[in-house]
């Protein structure tokens, strides 16, 4: 059976309220419920956490969510689309674009272009298909106070759109800490499907966590929240085939004396939770250099773009 054909209401133990109160949350399809966690559910729907587990257990049952054939993969693999970076060699280095069903991560210095590049995609994903676009809106996370609507509209109208049209497709929300950005993406799954969100952007993703668990002894704490933070994201991506774009400070590393003296904040918890993560450095001028490190099935590579009055372009 498809998901087209059980729906919310089908599955055992969710009544008449349970299934309005998950449905005011826009938890409507049965994706939405496999991936959620008992103690999510049993919070949303007002029941007990046995109860709520055993909702999620149907609702993977019915989904077929166990081992799959390497085909059925395949077959899910298709459904993937990109959103173009502006650059043909950007999109080249990371197979056509960013990806749908992933978190592609960008981590660099101040000034290395993760914000100009989340302003790109969020005019970008509103392009038809044929154009690199996913007909799609934008959800942009601000955490750091650097949304600039003047630049989405010059970026809008070097494509031939209309400024307004394309900012009222990209909805914002600043996050003013850690725990208020939790909430913010928390809250996201409200508007995800009413609004066409194919896009989620995080800028900074880690930020705020640097911030509000400075310090040695916060560090497990800091980590515990930012993982769970990112498994959400990537629970979106999957349950709504959407991007999810997200950026990371780096910072120096004095003990390094050979190589790149800098590191990704977050540590080992953003290196497992990106699909794809992008080395941007700066380079002559407008110049910069992307590196794609550990890709699941690209090779490790470089790709130079332009940071431009028209936006993200090849040099
Ligand atoms: P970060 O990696 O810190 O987020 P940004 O994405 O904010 O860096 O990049 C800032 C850089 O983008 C600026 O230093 C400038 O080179 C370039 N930039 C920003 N706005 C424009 C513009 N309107 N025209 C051309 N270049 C721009
Ligand atoms: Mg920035």
């Amino acid at each position: 059976m498809t998901e087209k054909e059980i729906t919310l209401r089908d599955l055992p133990g969710v009544g008449e309220k349970t299934a309005e109160k998950l449905e005011s949350v826009g938890m409507d399809d049965l994706m939405a419920i496999a991936t959620a966690s008992p103690a999510e559910l049993a919070a949303i729907a007002e029941i007990g956490e046995g109860q709520a587990a055993k909702i999620i257990a149907a609702a993977r049952n019915a989904l077929n969510m166990g081992f799959e054939s390497g085909l059925e993969v395949l077959e899910k693999r298709k459904q993937i689309a990109r959103i173009t970076t502006g650059s043909k060699a950007l999109d080249a280095l990371l197979g056509g674009g960013i990806e749908t069903g992933s978190i592609t991560e960008c981590y660099g210095a101040f000034g290395s272009a993760k914000t100009q590049l989340a302003h790109q995609l969020s005019v970008n994903v509103q392009l038809p298909k044929n154009q690199g676009g996913l007909n799609g809106n934008a959800l942009y996370i601000d955490t750091e106070q650097t949304f600039r609507p003047e630049r989405i509209i010059q970026m809008a109208e070097a494509l031939g759109l209309k400024g307004e049209d394309v900012l009222k497709n990209i909805f914002v929300a600043r996050a003013y800490n850690s725990d208020h950005q939790i909430l913010l993406v928390e809250k996201a799954k409200d508007i995800i499907k009413k609004e066409n969100i194919r896009l989620i952007i995080v800028d900074s993703v880690t930020a705020h966590f640097r911030a509000d668990y400075s310090g040695r002894g916060n560090l497990a704490e800091r980590q515990q929240k930012l993982n769970k933070h990112l498994h959400t994201l990537q629970r979106y991506a999957d349950a709504y085939n959407l991007a999810v774009y997200i950026t990371n400070q780096v910072m120096a590393k004095p003990d390094v004396f050979f190589g790149d003296p800098t590191e990704a904040v977050g540590g080992h918890v953003l290196h497992h939770a990106a699909t794809f993560r992008v080395y941007l450095r700066k380079s002559k001028g407008n110049k910069r250099i992307a590196r794609l490190v550990d890709s699941p099935n690209l090779p490790d590579g470089e790709a130079v773009f332009v940071v431009t009055e028209e936006g993200i372009r090849d040099e």
